[in-house]
């Protein structure tokens, strides 16, 4: 018998109570200082780290430690249990992310959200029926928001990785609507039985319908806004894991998932901003989806040589560099920066443009180049790198496509209308290094390709700037 230390409203509090506590406290200081460490991309890889220790101190002392009501512990064969599933879904993430094209980053990355959210899912269904569960609205709120992550998650990863389309949102508006108050109704239906854990049915209904909500709410969703939408479900399954937190009374998991689901909301807020539009325009609108897309009248591009792209990037004063997705593609970081450098030993001023729905997850742009140690005070954000346009000499757009398109501020009617963008037109001169004539994420034509001041110089990113590079050595 463990010694008693003190006790509280009956609640007795032993020493390995009192360690266990003390871990959960020891790892939500871990979570906050990986956060914090992750909001720096030179020490982001040590944020992860840390917070994964954190992660691991919970795990262990709650496998250890944890008591139930009754004051007993996780039974032996429960923790040979758990320990295996987690050895062998760590080997299959592990395989995964070293696997991975870092081009399919963005899609893994939904993909790993939508499983936090099948997660808190998961245990709302296995607890709604436990007689011991205290909070029964807890119960369902973790499962109804867990399962809207889940495959409102898994929509993202198809759309992110193309295997999707997206869908005219037209009726399935008022499907969500109907969907979203099925939810309610049933909810609070199963809140006012006198017993609902009776009718586990009914528990399994509102699953199936929080699926079928995940799905029909992110279908519609389309190029510009999602962004948007993928920050929200971040933060959707953080909120789900803080209530599974909540079912337990387990403090580690509500501290973390209550910081995911408010990283989430705060970035969820700044992309909004960012592409000026509001929550519920996104939620509701399905604007910017590919079906949506306005042709310009086109008219003819204009190709600039290798040799003469050289020249006038060597003689000129200022350059802005605007990544996009196509730098990611063609995995062009190392020689943008060598590219920079050369530059810059010729005496140009070179910055970098980063728009912040740039490439397919938030932060693309700056993760790319931090790989490839472009210095970090050279990244410069839309709206500061905006005030500089009219006194640059040369913009040099890198595989980006919608963050420079002018029909966001020239063409009402376009769907990308009204969302910031990087106005390279405003350069004296701007070339863009792409492949062909194709569209960028939101599908639609770009009108900057067409400008007077606009040359094109086509081919692979990272081939084209290779050769620029060295033309430009030999100036
Ligand atoms: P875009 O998707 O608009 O355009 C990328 C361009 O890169 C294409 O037009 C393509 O043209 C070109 N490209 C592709 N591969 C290569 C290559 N190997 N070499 C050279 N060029 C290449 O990218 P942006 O970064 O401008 O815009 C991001 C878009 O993605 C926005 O619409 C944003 O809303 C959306 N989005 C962003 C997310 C985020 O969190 N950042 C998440 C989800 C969507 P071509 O085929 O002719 O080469």
């Amino acid at each position: 018998m463990e010694k008693i230390l003190h006790t509280t409203n009956g609640v007795e509090f032993t020493l390995s109570h009192a360690f266990l506590e003390f871990s959960y406290l020891l790892a939500a200081v871990l979570f906050i200082w990986g956060l914090k460490l992750l909001s720096h991309p030179e020490t982001a890889r040590k944020g992860n780290f840390w917070a994964a220790a954190g992660m691991v101190l919970a795990m262990i002392t709650t496998l250890f430690l944890h008591e139930d009501g009754n004051g007993d512990r996780i039974r032996l064969m429960n923790v040979v249990i758990i320990i295996v599933t987690i050895v062998f879904g760590s080997i299959i993430g592990l395989v995964i992310s070293k696997k991975v094209k870092m081009t399919a980053m963005p899609e893994l990355v939904s993909f790993f959200n939508a499983t936090g959210g099948a997660a808190s899912a998961l245990v709302g269904l296995l607890e709604f029926g436990n007689p011991a569960n205290e909070s029964l609205l807890v119960t369902l709120l973790g499962l109804i928001i867990g399962s809207v992550a889940f495959s409102g998650s898994m929509i993202a990863y198809g759309k992110l990785s193309g295997k999707i389309g997206s869908l005219h949102a037209g009726i399935l508006k008022y499907v969500n609507f109907v969907l979203m108050f099925t939810v309610v109704g049933i909810t609070a239906y199963i809140l006012l039985l006198p017993d609902p854990q009776s009718i586990p049915m009914l528990v399994y209904i509102l699953f199936g319908i929080a699926l079928l909500y995940g799905i029909t709410f992110v279908m519609p969703i389309g190029g510009a806004d999602m962004p948007v939408v993928i920050s929200l479900l971040n933060s959707l399954t953080g909120i789900a894991a803080a209530m599974a937190g909540f079912i337990y009374h387990n403090l580690a998991m509500i501290l973390g998932g209550i910081l995911v689901g408010a990283a989430g909301s705060i970035l969820t807020v700044l992309m909004t901003k960012a592409m000026n539009r509001s929550l519920m325009n996104v939620i509701i609108g399905g604007f910017g989806g590919g079906s949506g897309a306005v042709s310009e009248e086109g008219g003819t591009v204009k190709e600039v040589s290798l040799s003469d792209a050289a020249v006038l990037l060597a003689y000129s004063q200022k350059i802005v560099v605007v990544p996009g997705y196509g730098l990611a593609v063609a995995q062009a970081q190392h020689v943008t920066h060598e590219f920079e450098k050369v530059l810059e030993a010729k005496g140009v001023q070179v910055k970098f443009g980063i728009h912040p729905v740039a490439g397919r997850m938030p932060g693309h742009m700056n993760v790319l180049l931090a790989e490839a140690d472009v210095s970090y005070d050279k990244l410069v954000e839309m709206e500061e790198i905006n005030k500089e346009m009219n006194s640059t000499d040369v913009v040099i757009v890198i595989g980006a496509n919608d963050v420079v398109n002018p029909a966001a501020n020239e063409t009402p009617g376009s769907p990308i209308y009204g969302m910031p963008v990087i106005n390279a037109v405003e350069a004296k001169n701007v070339i863009v290094m792409k492949r062909g004539m194709g569209k960028g994420y939101a599908g639609i034509e770009n009108p900057l390709f067409f400008k007077d001041n606009t040359r094109m110089l086509f081919g692979n990113a990272k081939d084209s700037l290779q050769k620029l590079v060295n033309e430009i050595n030999t100036l």
